[in-house]
């Protein structure tokens, strides 16, 4: 298949769209893409921002796929690339990727919209953060010590060279121990430095979109994502544990992506031998590269942590109260920053600030651990309700809209994170829900947590509404 026999399924798909779509939808979407070039059943597709590509990709993209089996008589999968960006060393690159100054050798007559030189960003290519990463998940915020030491090295190391350094990687640890900061530094790095297709999800998300793609009968499309990228980075394969058939994929997708030297990085709550039912050979794979395991942070690490944290913020706290926190939280660092930011809360609302005598007393609770503190759930579900606008029948009924679904998962997943409750019990106070419907709620929490940088402030908002609500009745 030649590079102009895709430029002609584009150019008819886009011509079938504009009929479908009229003229006012369709060029809000679609004159400002441009085919950059061809792969094995793949067309690599230029966009403007990369708001611009979620929003097609999100809306349009299964109408362009359809379309384009349909004339291609396969899956073809579909590619995004900043417009800016430069093209991949693929041999059926056209000369739209030239981008030098001046010039563009550019294709005539095949294009069916805007020319690349008019863009502005040819000139200088400025890469925007990546999608799926937090990009306050950095090695510049990520502290070593003698707990991670290791971990952080070879996370550095493969970030240097990605495909030829420690491949594959596995990084394990607890929870809260830094494990998906690390591993999305590994991936900002590489972003920020080299002209990589990246891509990064949690297994669960790995997996949703494996059955996805077969309900709608498209395991291509499945398969053409996960073993055309340059780097995979797998945030929590413990997920993976008891199911085969995800195993399976992910075996067939680890074996094509090392065998052309692609990066691959897994975390995992426990050294992956004591996984339960997980595959043999899928095991012995992991053998062949190698595991670091991130431990709690000593009391200097700690203190550093916070230090940077607070200084991030923009907040001033002392040192002495940095030693209080430090000496009475050893769990893990998620847990001594949600203490910190209790008390940087605490400061921005009442406008001064936080001495010993106040952490102390504000912090008294988290000292005890949060878990043994005596609240229900019902004032965890008033005071989600509350804050969100909702009434407590929201929070226990059917209901399924986003505006509701949401702000009960959340407040199902605060109540596990500060009650000693169990799943079925909260399940329970919630209308009756079953066990595993709070644990999906939970996980799905969760793997927000990792790609939206705000969804932790609202939950420390909640956790200490929570806290002050319970201290007054
Ligand atoms: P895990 O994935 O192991 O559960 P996370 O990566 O989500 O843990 O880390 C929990 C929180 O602690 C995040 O806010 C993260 O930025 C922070 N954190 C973890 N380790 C460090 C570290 N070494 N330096 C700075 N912040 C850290
Ligand atoms: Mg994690």
């Amino acid at each position: 298949m030649t590079d102009l026999d895709y430029t002609g399924f584009w150019n008819t798909t886009l011509t079938q769209l504009r009929n479908d779509l009229g003229e006012e939808e369709f060029s809000g979407w679609f004159t400002d893409l441009r085919y950059l070039r061809a792969g094995e059943n793949l067309i690599v597709i230029g966009v403007p921002s990369t708001f611009h590509r979620d929003k097609v990709k999100a809306r349009y993209q299964n109408a362009i796929k359809t379309r384009l089996k349909e004339l291609a008589g396969k899956d073809i999968a579909l590619e995004f690339e900043l417009a800016g960006d430069k093209a991949e060393n693929s041999p059926s690159v056209p000369e739209t990727a030239a981008g030098g100054s001046g010039h563009t050798g550019q294709k005539k007559g095949n294009l069916p919209s805007k020319a690349p030189e008019k863009l502005p960003q040819i000139e200088k290519p400025e890469k925007g953060r990546h999608p799926n990463l937090r990009d306050d998940y950095t090695f510049d915020n990520y502290i070593m010590g003698e707990n991670n030491k290791f971990a952080v090295m070879v996370a550095k190391g493969i970030s240097d060279k990605p495909g030829i350094n420690y491949n594959p990687c596995l990084i394990y640890g607890g929870v809260g121990l830094g494990k998906t900061h690390l591993m999305q530094a590994i991936g900002n790095k590489i972003h920020e430095t080299g002209d990589y297709k990246i891509i990064y999800t949690t297994a669960e998300n790995f997996l949703n979109e494996f059955v996805q793609s077969i309900k709608e009968n498209k395991p291509n499309s499945f398969k053409n994502k996960f073993r055309y990228t340059d780097v995979l980075l797998i945030d929590d394969i413990h997920f993976f544990q008891e199911k085969e058939g995800i195993q399976e994929e992910l075996f067939h997708t680890y074996n094509t992506l090392l065998s052309s030297k692609k990066q691959l990085v897994f975390t995992c709550d426990r050294p992956i031998t004591e996984l339960k039912k997980f595959s043999e050979r899928l095991l012995s794979r992991f053998v062949e590269g190698i595991s670091v395991d991130l431990r709690p942070p000593q009391y200097e690490e700690r203190c550093a942590i916070l230090k940077l944290t607070a200084e991030k913020r923009g907040a001033n706290i002392s040192d002495e109260v940095i030693d209080v926190i430090s000496k009475n939280i050893s769990s893990n660092v998620r847990d001594l920053k949600s203490a910190l930011n209790i008390l940087i809360a605490y400061s921005e609302l009442m406008g001064q600030s936080v001495t010993v005598e106040i952490a102390q007393q504000r912090l008294r609770d988290t000292f005890i651990s949060p878990r043994q503190a005596n609240l229900s759930i019902e004032t965890i579900q008033r005071v989600a309700a509350d804050y969100f606008g909702l009434t407590i029948k929201d929070m226990t009924g059917k209901k399924r809209s986003q505006n509701i679904v949401f702000p009960r998962q959340l407040a199902m997943y605060v109540a596990r994170e500060m009650t000693e409750f169990s799943t079925t019990e909260i399940g329970q106070v919630f209308g009756g829900r079953d066990h595993t419907t709070v644990m999906h709620s939970i996980e799905k929490i969760k793997g927000q947590l990792l790609t939206d940088s705000t969804l932790d402030s609202t939950i420390e908002s909640l956790k200490r509404l929570v806290k002050e609500f319970s201290s007054k009745s």
